[in-house]
């Protein structure tokens, strides 16, 4: 066994590692009034806030940073997610009854086994389980292992090696840098020369301004995507609705990529026969495969799909809750969102865990001006007053400051504009009516969101 390790690692296959930390049971710890801190600063941290919130059992709910936004609803503790010993120094001092980690940077930097080593309850995979997100090449390679579907791939580590793969592949082809980029590590290439071209960018750091040690080059599939959430207790699954993302830019899906400009979620969007399929073939094998290379996965497991004509594939893994996904999703959450955290953390995970409305909903995006590119903040928003005694309507703050009672724009993607009503139409008609009441400078927003499904019903 130890020698196909090694014969593996000399070929560039890494298993995630057996290193476990041993998890504080929280339902020990935890009963009524409990302390919560959420990482992180943006709409998704806000949705997480918003629903920890409704739950009878939190009393406090601390954010390190959070935003103009959350800093209504819980109270904002300044700090760096990528900073460790600053988050290990909040919990000392806060003692929260768990933390809830909710950008992908603190998670591959290792931030779940260093809370656990020291008996800190803290929800999320540990940084070897989380290497699905953070190397795309153990990634890819760790499906290959476990027959999970994705798209046909080579690892390149060199211009030489790039030369030789391409050849392999059709037009256009998907190059992917392989650790974290925040969205930027991917370019789908119209040709061969144009994909060697980005791929010794990014070995050479021209592009991302740091060297990737290795490049995936990746057949392009078609077909719509899919975003399939689950959360796990490192054996079972438990799925949560699926939703699906917006992530150009532009209106009918053109333009550059972003980190998302909206999503929506409705039953229509995944039938019972397709949600067990997705959990047979792609969710339990991942979590199986990972359990049985040493590294049992706790937490959200967020599966990126394309729907091809040749089934469903994956295109990434997330290893938190996506953003501006879990927005739309948790607007639909009915139970508590502590007790499944709990259930993941105790490793209790079971089918009955949520109770999902039958509404849809839909995220608006409101952006900056120049987002993607770069974005000028600091504007005053008004509307948010009109907006707040909307039914079925939140505004969650993705990048805001509050000054003297006003709130003023601070990051590329400003607010997500979320409802939810009977019907996907009624959502969106809800959202959009609610993103015409809100204003600031040079803002904008896609007008498009969940418009092709609605399409596609007719
Ligand atoms: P990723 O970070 O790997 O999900 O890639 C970001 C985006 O690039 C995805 O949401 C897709 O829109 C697109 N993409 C990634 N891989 C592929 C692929 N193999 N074929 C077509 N589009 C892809």
């Amino acid at each position: 066994m130890k020698a196909r390790q090694q014969n593996m690692e000399k070929k560039g296959i890494h298993r995630a590692s057996g290193e476990q930390p041993k998890r504080k049971m929280l339902s020990s710890v935890l009963s009524i009034g409990m302390k919560v801190l959420v990482i992180g600063s943006g709409g998704r941290e806000h949705a997480l806030v918003w629903k920890l919130r409704q739950s009878p059992r939190v009393g406090e709910i601390f954010c390190l940073p959070g935003n103009g936004g959350i800093c209504q609803e819980a109270t904002c503790v300044s700090g760096d997610p990528k900073n460790l010993e600053g988050l290990l120094a909040a919990a000392h001092q806060l003692h929260p009854d768990i933390t809830i980690v909710g950008p992908e940077l603190p998670l591959s930097l290792g931030v779940v086994d260093e809370f656990t080593r020291r008996g800190l309850p803290i929800f999320g995979p540990t940084q070897a389980a989380a290497q699905l997100e953070s190397s795309k090449s153990f990634a890819k390679e760790f499906m290959q292992r476990h027959n999970i579907p994705t798209a046909h791939y080579a690892v390149c580590t060199s211009e030489d090696e790039l030369r030789k793969s391409l050849g392999l592949f059709s037009t256009p082809v998907v190059v992917k840098a392989d650790g974290l980029a925040a969205g930027k590590g991917v370019v789908i290439t119209p040709t061969r020369e144009e994909a060697a071209t980005v791929a010794a960018e990014m070995l050479s750091g021209k592009r991302l301004g740091v060297p990737a040690a290795r490049v995936v080059l990746e057949e392009h599939l078609q077909g719509d995507e899919l975003s399939f959430l689950v959360i796990s207790d490192g054996e079972r699954v438990a799925p949560l609705v699926a939703a699906q993302d917006h992530k150009r830019v532009g209106e009918g899906d053109t333009g550059a990529n972003t980190g998302g400009m909206g999503a929506y979620s409705s039953d229509s969007l995944l039938d019972q026969g397709m949600a067990d399929w997705l959990l047979n073939h792609i969710a339990r094998p991942t979590i199986a495969g990972m359990k049985q290379e040493g590294a049992d996965y706790r937490g959200i497991l967020y599966c990126g799909l394309m729907m091809t004509a040749r089934g469903p594939m994956v295109l990434e893994f997330n290893c938190r809750f996506g953003d501006p996904e879990t927005q739309a999703v948790l607007m639909r959450l009915d139970s508590d969102l502590v007790e499944a955290i709990e259930a993941s953390v105790d490793g209790r995970v079971s089918d009955g865990l949520f109770t999902w409305s039958s509404d849809a909903s839909c995220c608006v995006v409101m952006a900056s001006g120049g987002y993607p590119e770069g974005f000028v903040g600091g504007k005053e928003i008004s509307g948010l007053d009109r907006v707040a005694r909307m039914e079925n309507v939140k505004v969650f703050h993705a990048g805001t400051t509050k000054r003297d009672q006003k709130f003023y724009s601070s990051g590329g993607r400003v607010l997500g504009v979320t409802a939810r009503a009977p019907t996907l139409e009624g959502a969106i008609d809800r959202s959009y009516n609610a993103v015409r009441s809100v204003f600031f400078e040079d803002m904008h927003y896609r007008g498009d969101i969940g418009a092709r499904a609605l399409k596609q019903k007719i």
